[in-house]
């Protein structure tokens, strides 16, 4: 039976899905969700949906949808592509621009889909690993035909700057993906990166800002050959009707999406502050989660002792570099207040 699947198949070890627990009165703070509602548009349009065009195959090229993002980027849609979540958009970028001897780069740590996406497609891997402050330099001489440039990075949640990508991608002799899946939640960006030069692309997510990451939308914005480029390889109807039609009204409510950020970034703030008067070391989070390294008590014991409370944060203790930290999602005010009391008697012994 085994020879019946690719080799490089075989040696993977399968999906390992974040928690989803279905637990009634759960604090959910692993998987970097937004726990506000999106805009109240897309209530509207689905209680408008006609079922009768469910029958019927969507838009394959997803017009209306591009033109409302190449409007809120200020581009043509011919610079926009979407996908069935940035992870498609990932995928797409490693079967359109790395050749089957290429070869595949990214931070370590980073995401980790994408060293899987890498082995999928059976290309080598090119990590370039962050120093002991999770910060970035380039080695010599390096090169790669794709690097995925997370920008904040997670799980570190710390923003590379501006000028420090601009000059990488201007060096870079392949293309580079500046992933921006956490950028809403960011004092910068590097959009306007993706219009300049001809090797960049940015990808964004409906995921994260805008509450959404039930209806699987992310998109890339760049260069208009490289975005014809993946629209040659995606599967024909690779973004459905309903998710269609829900991003579209939730990227033109922009007031919405950056009130709840707005929000999330304020209670980022205070869960920081008080993490940090209990001793824990905090980093500057860019991003909707926050990067802790709960000293004394360890992140192992605390991520197990917060379990037993039923408040799950994610812990990645099966790597060297991150085993002492925790990745903690930014919930409501509530669900934060709840953490830090519970975080607060683990730490007194009053469990
Ligand atoms: N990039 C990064 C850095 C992420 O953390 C995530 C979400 N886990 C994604 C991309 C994927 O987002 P999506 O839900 O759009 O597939």
């Amino acid at each position: 039976m085994k020879n019946l699947i690719r080799k490089s198949v075989r040696a993977m070890s399968g999906y390992v899905p974040g928690e989803q627990p279905k637990i009634a009165g759960i604090v959910k703070l692993n998987t970097n969700e937004n726990p506000y509602l999106p805009s109240p548009d897309v209530q509207d349009i689905l209680s408008m949906v006609d079922v009768a065009v469910l029958s019927r195959y969507p838009d394959p090229v997803c017009i209306e949808l591009r033109k409302a993002i190449a409007e809120l980027h200020g581009c043509e849609i011919e610079n926009v592509f979407v996908g069935n979540g940035s992870d498609e958009v990932l995928a797409l970028c490693i079967r359109a621009f790395v050749e089957r001897d290429g070869s595949v780069g990214y931070f370590d740590p980073s995401y980790s889909l994408y060293p899987v996406l890498a082995d999928i497609e059976d290309v080598e891997k090119k990590p370039v690993p962050l120093d002991a402050r999770f910060g970035w330099q380039m080695p010599d001489d390096y090169s790669a035909a794709l690097f995925f440039l997370t920008n904040p990075n997670a799980p570190t949640s710390f923003g590379f700057g501006r000028a420090h990508v601009e000059s990488f991608v201007k060096s870079f002799g392949g293309v580079v993906l500046i992933d921006e899946a956490y950028a809403d939640f960011a004092d910068e960006n590097c959009m306007d990166l993706a219009l300049e030069n001809e090797n960049v692309l940015v990808a964004r997510t409906l995921s994260k800002a805008y509450s959404l990451a039930g209806i699987r939308l992310g998109y890339c914005v760049g260069n208009a050959e490289l975005i014809g480029a993946m629209h040659k390889i995606k599967d024909s109807y690779n973004v459905n009707y309903l998710t269609q039609e829900i991003a579209r009204v939730a990227i033109l409510d922009q007031d919405t999406m950056k009130a709840n950020v707005s929000a999330i970034v304020a209670t980022r703030k205070m869960v920081a502050e008080k993490l940090a008067e209990l001793g824990f070391q905090v980093g500057n989070s860019q991003t909707n989660f926050l990067w802790v390294k709960p000293l004394g008590i360890g992140a192992k014991s605390l991520f197990e002792a917060l379990r037993k409370k039923n408040i799950i944060v994610r812990y990645f203790g099966n790597d060297e570099r991150t085993k002492d930290y925790l990745r903690i999602t930014v919930g409501t005010a509530p669900e934060m207040l709840k953490f830090l009391d519970a975080t607060e008697a683990i730490l007194n012994g009053v469990d």
